[in-house]
């Protein structure tokens, strides 16, 4: 029998893709007595410290030059998230015949305990933080890992057959999975997004809806009713798609619906046994901005009810729950002018849920590098909620030309952009970065984009008082 998938002793390993992930497969599969090789196509200068690191720990790197030399003795190929698929280092592999596995699913394989995991195009990072801090109210033992930061397989590694494992996973993840099968699996949302990536609207929710593709009766889907391609796999033909047992939310009364909002209140109505509806929460009591919040509490209820967790506790874990860093992130007022973090929005649906979020006047902050995402919807919502647009970055042109009706300026860098957009600003306005691009044309992250922004406001703060 092939020892291959098993990634204990009896494996000789090769690792792909020396970033966090990878760095944390090297350290688990040691940990589990396999041999393990690495390898990574980044300059030897950049590795240096890693490869030392990985050497303490017994573990080989090979330099990809030289890969087919290990190849022979290779069991299992492990992938980091980052590293395409099609690169030539992993079609050597493959033609050697050796099986290659995402990481998130050598982390499932591992994993003693039962998973849930996320996707969605946005929402990701704060509902699988919320679904954490759910678990962890209700008492359940809770590991939180994937895209959310730290790699999953740190945490299936440590879990217990009683624990729970809350997973943020990625289109691009999902992509490699084989048997990857999560007790519960949800789609909170899908917008067009990474079309850099895949060619078609199409082909980008297909690497999404693999997160379902194995469960099976005993398992639960979570959908959301209000996205009309989610909502498809509710009737019909599509409805066979789903052997899972399906949940669905909805921000309006639904018959399909077990979660729903109704006058102000979020309804539990359960599929089966007692049919009374029971009133989890009032709408109010979220701590975080935006329609689009109420959306992502709905997904993590309807999670949290699916797992048989008691309502209060799911309750008290939203109520306490703090907005994350640059998600719709006050971090500043200034002269009655309120700044706002949301740089973690890299799409135009981000944008535009960020905009309809406020009562007060908006001077948005946006622009940065294009995905090849379609912007007019973005424009139409800037045309009903902002009064004024500053533009950053490569896209500016791009997005200038889907705005109507609105006075629009272009800025340099965040400190220029930040002193125009507090010169158009009069207090009780609030001073939005909500960008609807990646920041990698002019920052090196999001985070770097917006505590650039934060520290731009800060400044505004000393200088006015
Ligand atoms: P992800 O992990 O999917 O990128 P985050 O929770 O990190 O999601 O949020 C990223 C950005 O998307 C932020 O700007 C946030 O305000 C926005 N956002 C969060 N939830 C939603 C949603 N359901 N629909 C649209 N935008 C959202």
């Amino acid at each position: 029998m092939s020892v291959s998938g098993t990634f204990d002793a009896r494996e000789r390993v090769l690792v792909i893709g020396l970033g966090r992930s990878g760095i944390a497969s090297c350290a688990v599969l040691r940990a589990r007595g396999a041999t393990v090789f690495a390898t990574d196509e980044k300059p030897r200068e950049a590795l240096v410290k890693t490869i030392v690191e990985l050497e303490l720990n017994a573990v080989q790197f090979v330099d990809p030059a030289e890969i087919d030399r290990v190849l022979p003795q290779v069991t299992s190929c492990v992938v980091s998230p980052g590293v395409p698929l099609n690169i030539d280092l992993v079609r050597r592999v493959q033609a050697a015949r050796i099986s290659v596995y995402s990481e998130i699913e050598v982390a499932y394989r591992i994993s003693k305990a039962p998973m849930v995991a996320i996707t969605g195009t946005k929402g990701k990072t704060t509902t699988t933080a919320l679904v954490g801090a759910m678990f962890r109210r209700a008492g359940k033992t809770t590991h939180v890992g994937g895209n959310i930061g730290n790699a999953l397989i740190n945490e299936t590694f440590v879990a217990a057959a009683g624990d729970w494992v809350i997973a943020e996973v990625s289109s691009f993840q999902l992509e490699s999975i084989r048997s990857f099968k999560p007790k519960i699996s949800a789609i909170i949302n899908l917008s067009p997004d990474h079309l850099d990536r895949y060619h078609s609207m199409d082909e980008y929710s297909e690497a999404k809806f693999r997160i379902f593709a194995n469960q099976s009766a005993t398992d639960t889907f979570v959908g959301n009713l209000d996205d009309p391609i989610i909502a498809e796999l509710c009737t019909g033909e599509s409805a066979k798609r789903l052997a899972a047992r399906a949940t669905w939310f909805a921000m309006a009364p639904h018959r399909a619906a077990t979660i729903y909002v109704r006058d102000g209140r979020i309804i539990y109505a359960p599929p089966t046994g007692d049919p009374r509806p029971i009133e989890i929460m009032p709408v109010a009591e979220i701590p975080l901005l935006g329609a689009h919040n109420v959306a992502n509490v709905l997904a993590a209820l309807a999670i949290g009810l699916a797992a048989g967790l008691d309502p209060g506790a799911l309750r008290a874990a939203v109520v306490d729950f703090v907005a994350l860093p640059h998600r719709l992130q006050r971090v500043a007022v200034a002269d009655g002018v309120t700044f706002v973090d949301d740089s973690k929005s890299t799409n135009p649906g981000s944008v535009v849920a960020a905009l309809a979020s406020f009562d007060q006047p908006i001077v948005l902050v946006a622009g940065g590098k294009s995905k090849r995402t379609d912007f007019r919807a973005m424009g139409l919502a800037i045309a009903k909620h902002a009064k004024a647009v500053v533009l950053i970055g490569e896209a500016a042109d791009e997005i200038a030309a889907v705005i109507a009706n609105v006075p629009t300026q272009r800025a340099t860098s965040m400190d220029d952009a930040v002193a125009i957009a507090r010169g158009l600003a009069v207090p009780g306005d609030v001073v939005l970065l909500s960008p609807g691009c990646a920041s990698f044309d002019m920052f090196t992250s999001a985070e770097a984009r917006g505590d650039a922004f934060a520290q731009a406001a800060a400044a505004k703060l000393g200088a006015h008082g």
